[in-house]
């Protein structure tokens, strides 16, 4: 076993560690980052699937990410933007499919009239409450303590209307039943993309793709740290601590399975679902060891269909299609940089994901490629390559895309969650403000730790 100095060990070389590293290194600290699996990137992974390239983890960016676009620039990195030309596809709660321009789905004038009343609500509430600290609002309690799907119940009796705001949220990024997380954390989600108004806008949030992929980001921060900084293959089992450890050596021992690092800080640049699969010696204070059973991944399928050409272009549709109680909720075009063939992506959430996972492979895909049929018309039944993102059976991650709090937990434990522990410092995308649970937010949290430390 091998056994290092540095000034900081990094836990992860997500896009999160690795941007920490990055600046700290810039700045003339000495650093190790210990990565679990045997690549980096963490949740953003591309891979070439029978002979084409998918990207299975994070890959849009808008145009409020502005730390992550800020980093793409200094990487020399081009991005594409999503097709998004001609018309989209919603499927009613009744079943009933319908081509539509524009952005607002074609619902009732009632059902319409009730969505953007509800989206007024969140939008007032996004900046009120903002994204820094929701936890200390004089609503946080209020907002905390009922569910999602309840809080939209109260405001409004049209049921269409609640599910399609629900899907913003619920399916569309926590990846939970809105039953499951509050009406404060999806406040959070809204204010954290800016607005609510920007969680709905499918051409803002999701408007371009990195050429290479978006796990190329984490690959050349990896390669420009250098072998002897990112040692791969290595999960951190034990961290040893020493909360009077100012002044002393190393107050920090990182154990990971071929090397040891001694340092001076330690961050954990891992998602807070996993915390407890290291053992803290001695044990994190009481309330860090409370807050951390309270934040859980949500669970999505990300579905990968490409096809000999983008098929439903010549139809006059965009690729994009809705549906609040459809199998697959969303479907974009996801074709790659200057590729012949068409792709599509969509999303599979919550428990319409596990259903699917109970089933034989076979009757997987067909379930999964009917339901794209219904919104783009059967072609949809034949691609050339198909393939399900599975991160829910990645040890590393155990879930997608990200974590958040069951009800209550915000309101009550935000206000820790930032809190170093001794020389230990906590860094991921699901601690962010903005950027909260994106890519963007795991480079923000990087960069504001690489400077907690700094300064420290
Ligand atoms: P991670 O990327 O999870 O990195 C953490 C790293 O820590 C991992 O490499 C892991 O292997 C490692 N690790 C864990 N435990 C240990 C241990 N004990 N020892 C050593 N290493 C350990 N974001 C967007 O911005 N746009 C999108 O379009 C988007 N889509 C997504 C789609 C999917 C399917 C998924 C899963 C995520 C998506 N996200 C998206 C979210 C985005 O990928 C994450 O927010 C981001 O990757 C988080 O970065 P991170 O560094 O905080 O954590």
């Amino acid at each position: 076993m091998q056994t290092i100095e540095r000034d900081v060990v990094i836990i992860g070389a997500g896009p999160s560690g690795l941007t920490a590293a990055r600046r700290l290194t810039q700045a003339g600290k000495t650093v190790a980052v210990l990565e679990a699996r045997d690549r980096v990137g963490g949740r953003t992974w591309s891979n070439i699937i029978d002979g084409q390239f998918f990207e299975i983890g994070g890959q849009w960016v808008s145009p409020d990410q502005t730390a992550l676009l800020a980093l793409l620039e200094e990487l020399g990195k081009d991005t594409f933007s999503r097709y998004r030309e001609g018309k989209s596809v919603y499927i009613s709660p009744k079943g009933e499919r319908t081509v539509y321009e524009g952005d607002t789905f074609p619902v009732s004038e009632h059902t319409a009239a009730e969505m953007d009343r509800m989206i007024e609500i969140l939008d007032g509430l996004a900046a009120e409450i903002g994204p820094h600290e929701p936890w200390a609002h004089a609503k946080a309690r209020e907002l905390d303590t009922i569910s999602f799907h309840h809080w939209l119940r109260q405001q409004s009796d049209d049921e269409e209307a609640c599910n399609n705001i629900g899907l913003f949220v619920a399916g569309g990024m926590l990846t939970k039943p809105a039953f499951a997380f509050s009406a404060l954390q999806a406040v959070l989600m809204a204010a954290s993309a800016g607005s609510f108004s920007n969680l709905v806008d499918e051409s803002f949030i999701l408007d371009k793709r990195v050429v290479g992929g978006m796990q190329s980001v984490s690959q050349q921060m990896a390669a420009e740290l250098g072998d002897d900084v990112v040692f791969l293959g290595n999960p951190v089992r034990f961290l040893h601590w020493d909360d009077n450890g100012a002044g002393k050596a190393a107050p920090v021992t990182a154990i990971a399975d071929h090397i040891t690092v001694k340092a001076q800080h330690a961050i954990m640049a891992v998602p807070p679902n996993l915390y407890s699969r290291v053992s803290f010696v001695p044990a994190l204070p009481r309330q860090q060891m409370i807050v951390h059973q309270h934040i859980s991944m949500g669970l999505v399928i990300k579905v990968h269909a490409t096809y000999a050409t983008p098929f439903w272009r010549e139809d006059g549709l965009s690729g994009t299609a809705f549906g609040a109680g459809h199998l697959v909720q969303e479907v974009y075009d996801n074709t790659n940089h200057e590729d012949e063939r068409g792709t599509l992506v969509g999303f599979i959430t919550d428990e319409a994901a596990e259903a699917m996972w109970a089933l034989g492979e076979e009757e997987r895909k067909a379930a999964v490629l009917g339901a794209v049929a219904e919104f783009l018309g059967p072609k949809a039944l034949e691609p050339e390559v198909f393939y399900l993102s599975d991160f829910g059976a990645e040890e590393w991650t155990r879930g997608a895309y990200a974590t958040s709090y069951d009800l209550g937990g915000l309101a009550r434990w935000g206000a820790i969650q930032h809190d170093p522990v001794g020389p230990i410092f906590w860094s991921s995308s699901d601690l962010a403000a903005e950027g909260y649970q994106h890519v963007d937010g795991a480079v923000r949290m990087g960069e504001a730790t690489a400077k907690r430390i700094l300064e420290s």
